[in-house]
């Protein structure tokens, strides 16, 4: 199969779970995880129209975007260390992991010395793996308050990566917990100017039941671009 085929199956697939659902197929976006695989591979997906990436280790990717800028878009879902926050605040659109307000600090000042703005969202550690990044759920709201008094971030959604379950199915309460999450806090009005609170979760093997529990950014790398190499 080629990137294309695969971006097509896994694209006709998302709106079809989505009308089974009930949700429009466009308010979710995909985004093709291209990590550990070369830019041609991210070439040939923007020949087949596809224009947003996510990217998990820092120099890998600037290798990567700098060559291939401006003609895509890329959130950043790895670990980011507070040392990497000039590059990353220079390379990327969206960066999907802040969990912490000293990260959130180092890229404000970053994103000022450039002269731009950046949308963030909050990594939560909803089922408390102690092997995973991210916010506990308690500590969201206080964070969440806290980005909002930086002027260059805006925090406009909740990601998460769940424990590793044996099926897709064992996820779901991990993607209905950060979807309550999200809601409550949106009822409170606590994010800054953002209609829509975007909802970060599924990957290839359970994207299906987290776009069922509301999932507005997908992101899935070994369906269209294959197994990685590690
Ligand atoms: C690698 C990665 C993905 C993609 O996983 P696949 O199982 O290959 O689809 C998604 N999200 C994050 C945070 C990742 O690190």
């Amino acid at each position: 199969m080629t990137i294309a085929n695969n971006l097509k199956n896994v694209k006709d697939d998302i709106a079809a779970t989505a009308r089974q659902c009930g949700r429009d197929p466009e308010s979710i976006k995909l985004v093709a995880v291209s990590k550990k695989f070369p830019m041609e591979a991210i070439q040939e997906a923007i020949s087949a129209g596809h224009t947003l990436f996510g990217e998990n280790y820092i120099q890998e990717a600037q290798e990567k975007i700098d060559a291939i800028e401006p003609e895509a878009t890329y959130h950043f879902i790895g670990h980011l260390q507070r040392n990497k926050a000039k590059i990353a605040a220079r390379i990327f659109d969206v960066i999907e992991t802040v969990d912490s307000f000293k990260l959130a600090r180092a890229l404000d000042k970053q994103l000022h010395d450039l002269g731009r703005t950046m949308q963030v969202l909050i990594q939560v550690n909803v089922g408390g793996d102690p092997n995973k990044a991210g916010v506990t759920p308690e500590d969201t709201e206080r964070l969440l308050t806290e980005i909002n008094e930086l002027e260059n971030l805006r925090v406009v959604g909740l990601m998460t990566m769940p424990p590793l379950t044996d099926t897709a199915e064992e996820a779901r309460p991990f993607f209905k917990a950060l979807r309550e999450l999200s809601e409550e806090l949106q009822s409170r009005k606590l994010f800054r100017n953002v209609d829509e609170v975007q909802l970060s979760m599924g990957m290839s093997g359970d994207y299906h039941v987290a776009i069922e529990e509301g999932a507005t950014i997908i992101r899935i790398g070994t369906a269209i671009f294959g197994q990685r190499q590690y």
